[in-house]
C-alpha cells in the first residue's frame, strides 16, 4: 500500500498559507533599497567618481583603475552598512542559471585581526576557476584562464548578504564563455545602427536603446508532493502520469481567483522582486491548473535580462517559504498547457521615442514604416536563426507539440498593418502625401487599440507577433535566459539596419531624394520579406506546408536546428555585427548539443529506473493480487459461472502483462540506444542519435505507463497523480 503518497496528499492538502511580513512602508520607500543605482551611488561615492562612472556608463566607456578603486570603496561601505559580509561576481556561464563564489570582505590587518576590503581591483576583474563551466573546448584549446569583469550598466545588489556585482565572463584570448558579453555586443551594435537610421527622421537622436519586457510563466506543485516524483527532482518536468480528468478544458484557471496560498506566495515574491528593484507588475493565473505569470515593467534590454535571471533564482528561494516548488521547465506536464516566456521587444531613441510606435505625422508614420520593415527583413533572412535562438531539449516539448507556438518562426502583424504595407508596397506616390491623411494610411495614435483589439483574439499561435508599439517574441522558453533570443534578435536587426543605411545613403549619393530613397527601399524590404508575414493558424498542419513552400525554416529536430548558428548568412551576420566570431559560434553550439544530449540522458535514467523500481513492481503486485482472486473465486465458483466472474479479471490480468511486455521491452530498447550514442564522440551527432533512437521508446514508456495507472488500484500507486499535483493548493 501507498500510505507515503496518502500522507503526502493530507499534508500538502492541509497546509495554510504562509504568513507574509510586510513592510510598514510604501512600495515606493523600499523599491531598489538592496540596489547600489544611482542614488545610492551619489550618497555614497566623491561627486568626481560619481560623475565619472555616471559618464562612462552613457557612453559605454571603460572606467580608471583610480575611479574603479573609489567605486568600490563606496560600495563596500554601502553594502556593509545594508548587512553583507561577502561579495560575488555574478555572472552568466552558458548553463540554465546563474554562477556566483562569494568572497567574505575580510583581509588580514597585520596585527592578527582582520579588516573589511574591497579594492577596484577586485572589483573590476576576477578569476574564477572556469574549467568546469561548459566551454565547448575554448578554453582546451587555448589553455587559458577565464576572468571576470564588472559590466557597470547593470547595477550592483545585494542578495542573502552578499554583494552580487554584474560581470561578464570570457576566456584570457577574450572569447565570450557567457550570455551577458555577446548580449552587450549586440546591444551596442543594434544601437550603433539604429542611431544612423533614426537619424533620417530626427538629426539629433544620439542614442538607440533595446527594450525588453518578458512575462514569466511558471508552475507551482506543493513541496512534499514534489518530493514524491524523482522525475520533478531531477529533470523538472513529469516523465509519466496519466492526465487529469480535469484539466484546463472549462478554461477556468485563465485569470482566475489567485489561491489564498499562491497569492501569499505572489506578495512574498512582488516585496522581494520590489527590493531588488525588479518593477514587478503584473501578475496572474495562467491558463493550465495551477500555472502562473509574472511580468514587470520592461526595462532597458542588459538590465531587464538581469532582472529575469534574478528573479528566477529569487523565485525558488520564496517558493520554499510556501512548501511550493517552482517548476520553470517549459513542458512539466503532459497534456496541458506549457511555460513559455514571451520576449516584448523594442526600440527607443533617446528622445523618449518608441520606433515601433505609430504617430501622428507623415514623419513619424515613416519612420514607424522604416523600422518594422527592417524588423520583418531580419527576422525573414534569420528565421531559422531565430528558431535556434530559443531552442532547447526542454523548449522543444513545447514547440511544434501542437501548441503556442509552432517550429517555424513566422510574423504577425494584424489586418490593419499589413494593409499598410501593401497599400504602399503598390503605390508610386514617392511624396506619400496620404501616410497621414487617408483613412487605411492614417496609423494615428487613436486607432493604436484598434490594432491591439485585432491582434488579441488571433495571435496567440504567432511565434512572433506585432503588438501596437512593440514586437512580441513568444517563442522563448520559460526556463530560458533571455539573451539567447535577444542577442539573435538585436544583432540580426542590426544588421538589415546597416544593410538599409548602406542602400539609402547609396541612393541620396546619386541624387535621390531622402523619402524617395526611404520609399524605394521600404518597398524592396516588403516584397523580399513577404514570406515571413503570416497571420492565420499557425497550428494548421496547411501552414506547415505553406512555410515549406515560402522557403521558412520548418526544421523540428532540435539538435539540427542548432545547425543555424554555422550557416553562412548567421556568421558573417556575426562577424560584420562584432557579436560573436567563428570560433565563438562553433564552441558555443559543441555546449548546446552537449547539454541536450545531457538532458535527455538524465530524462532516460531516471525514467528507466522509475519503470522498472517504481512502476513494474507495483503493477506486478497488483496483478498477483487478481490472480489470488480468481483462484480463490474459482475454487468457490465452479463451470460457467465460475469462468463468467473471472472474466473481467482475467482480462485485466492479460493487458496488465501486455503493458509489462512493451514496458520492459523499450526500457532495453532505451538502454543500449543510449549506450550506442554514448559512444559517439561527435557532440552533434550523439545529441542526433539520442533525439532519433532515445526519445522515440521514452515515449512509448510513458504511454504505457500511465495505461496502467488506470488499472491499478489507486492505493498502490507509488507516484502522486496529475490531479494531485495540479489541484492541490
Ligand atoms: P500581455 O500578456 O497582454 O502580452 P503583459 O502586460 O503581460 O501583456 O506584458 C506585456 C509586457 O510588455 C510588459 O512587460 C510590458 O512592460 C512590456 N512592454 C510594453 N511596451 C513595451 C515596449 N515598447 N517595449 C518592450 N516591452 C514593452
Ligand atoms: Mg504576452
Amino acid at each position: 500500500m501507498s500510505s507515503l503518497r496518502f500522507k503526502l496528499i493530507e499534508e500538502a492538502y492541509n497546509r495554510k498559507p504562509v504568513e507574509v511580513k510586510i513592510p510598514n512602508e510604501r512600495s515606493e520607500s523600499f523599491y531598489a533599497k538592496a540596489v547600489f543605482n544611482r542614488q545610492k551611488m551619489f550618497e555614497y561615492l566623491p561627486k568626481k567618481t560619481y560623475d565619472a562612472l555616471v559618464n562612462a556608463v552613457e557612453n559605454k566607456e571603460p572606467i580608471t583603475r583610480e575611479i574603479a578603486d573609489s567605486v568600490a570603496e563606496g560600495m563596500k561601505r554601502w553594502a556593509i552598512d545594508n548587512g553583507a559580509r561577502h561579495y560575488t561576481h555574478w555572472f552568466h556561464p552558458l548553463t540554465d542559471g546563474t554562477a556566483e563564489k562569494h568572497d567574505a570582505f575580510i583581509e588580514h590587518d597585520g596585527k592578527g585581526g582582520v579588516v573589511e576590503e574591497f579594492t577596484g581591483k577586485l572589483l573590476v576583474q576576477q578569476e574564477p576557476d572556469a574549467s568546469s563551466f561548459p566551454n565547448g573546448g575554448i578554453r582546451n584549446t587555448f589553455e587559458a584562464r577565464g576572468y571576470s569583469a564588472w559590466d557597470i550598466s547593470s547595477p550592483a545588489f545585494i542578495l542573502d548578504e552578499t554583494l552580487c556585482i554584474p560581470t561578464i565572463f570570457v576566456s584570457y584570448t577574450g572569447e565570450s564563455l557567457d550570455y551577458k558579453t555577446p548580449l552587450l555586443r549586440a546591444l551596442n551594435s543594434v544601437d550603433k545602427a539604429a542611431t544612423a537610421v533614426a537619424r533620417y527622421f530626427d538629426p539629433e537622436v544620439n542614442h538607440v536603446t533595446s527594450y525588453l519586457g518578458w512575462e514569466q510563466e511558471y508552475f507551482l506543485v506543493d513541496e512534499a508532493l514534489y518530493a514524491a516524483r524523482p522525475d520533478l527532482v531531477l529533470t523538472g518536468r513529469t516523465l509519466m502520469g496519466h492526465e487529469s480528468a480535469k484539466n484546463q478544458q472549462l478554461e477556468d484557471h485563465y485569470f482566475g481567483a489567485i489561491p489564498s496560498r499562491v497569492e501569499a506566495f505572489m506578495l512574498d515574491l512582488e516585496i522581494e522582486c520590489h527590493r531588488l528593484g525588479i518593477p514587478a507588475k503584473t501578475r496572474h493565473n495562467e491558463v493550465a491548473p495551477n500555472q502562473f505569470e509574472l511580468a514587470p515593467i520592461f526595462e532597458e534590454t542588459n538590465l531587464a535580462n538581469d532582472h529575469n535571471l534574478l528573479l528566477m533564482s529569487v523565485m525558488s528561494e520564496v517558493a520554499r517559504r510556501h512548501n511550493f516548488r517552482v517548476l520553470l521547465h517549459e513542458k512539466p506536464f503532459a497534456g496541458i498547457n506549457g511555460s513559455g516566456k514571451h520576449n516584448n521587444w523594442s526600440l527607443g531613441t533617446d528622445k523618449g521615442k518608441i520606433l515601433f510606435s505609430p504617430g501622428k505625422t507623415l514623419k513619424d508614420n515613416l519612420q514607424f514604416i522604416t523600422f518594422v520593415v527592417n524588423v520583418m527583413a531580419a527576422v525573414h533572412t534569420h528565421n531559422a536563426l531565430l528558431k535556434a535562438s530559443i531552442m532547447s531539449a526542454t523548449n522543444a516539448h513545447r514547440l511544434g507539440a501542437n501548441e503556442a507556438p509552432p517550429a517555424i518562426i513566422s510574423i504577425f502583424t494584424g489586418s490593419q498593418l499589413a494593409h499598410v504595407l501593401d497599400v504602399l508596397e503598390k503605390s508610386t506616390d514617392n511624396e506619400l502625401t496620404d501616410l497621414s491623411a487617408k483613412d487605411a494610411m492614417s496609423l494615428g495614435v487613436s486607432q493604436i487599440p484598434e490594432i491591439l483589439i485585432d491582434n488579441t483574439d488571433r495571435n496567440r499561435t504567432s511565434p512572433f507577433a506585432f503588438t501596437g508599439n512593440r514586437f512580441e517574441f513568444r517563442a522563448v522558453g520559460s526556463s530560458a535566459n533571455c539573451a539567447s533570443a535577444m542577442i539573435a534578435l538585436n544583432a540580426a536587426v542590426a544588421d538589415q539596419l546597416n544593410r538599409f543605411h548602406e542602400a539609402v545613403e547609396a541612393r541620396l549619393a546619386k541624387g535621390e531624394g531622402l523619402r524617395e530613397a526611404l520609399l524605394a527601399e521600404i518597398r524592396q524590404l516588403i516584397r523580399e520579406s513577404k514570406p515571413i508575414h503570416f497571420d492565420g493558424n499557425g497550428y494548421s498542419d496547411d501552414w506547415k506546408a505553406e512555410a515549406a513552400r515560402r522557403g521558412l525554416d520548418c526544421e523540428t529536430s532540435a539538435p539540427k536546428i542548432f545547425d543555424a548558428y554555422l550557416h553562412d548568412s548567421s556568421v558573417d551576420m556575426f562577424a560584420r555585427t562584432g557579436v560573436f566570431s567563428r570560433l565563438e559560434l562553433e564552441a558555443r553550439n559543441e555546449v548546446k548539443w552537449e547539454i541536450y544530449t545531457k538532458k535527455i540522458q538524465i530524462e532516460a535514467r531516471v525514467l528507466g529506473d522509475l519503470a522498472i523500481n517504481h512502476i513494474i513492481p507495483v503493477a506486478t503486485r497488483y496483478q498477483s493480487f487478481l490472480v489470488d482472486n480468481v483462484v480463490k473465486l474459482k475454487s468457490l465458483f465452479t463451470g460457467v459461472k465460475g469462468a463468467t466472474i473471472v472474466a473481467h479479471d482475467l482480462e485485466t490480468i492479460e493487458k496488465i502483462s501486455a503493458h509489462m511486455d512493451v514496458i520492459k521491452t523499450e526500457v532495453d530498447r532505451m538502454v543500449s540506444a543510449r549506450k550506442a550514442a554514448n559512444r559517439i564522440t561527435e557532440e552533434r551527432e550523439k545529441a542526433i542519435a539520442y533525439h532519433d533512437n532515445v526519445v522515440p521508446p521514452m515515449e512509448t514508456i510513458r504511454y504505457h505507463i500511465d495505461k496502467l495507472e488506470l488499472m491499478v488500484d489507486n492505493e498502490m500507486w507509488p507516484l502522486p497523480k496529475y490531479r494531485e499535483l495540479l489541484f492541490i493548493h
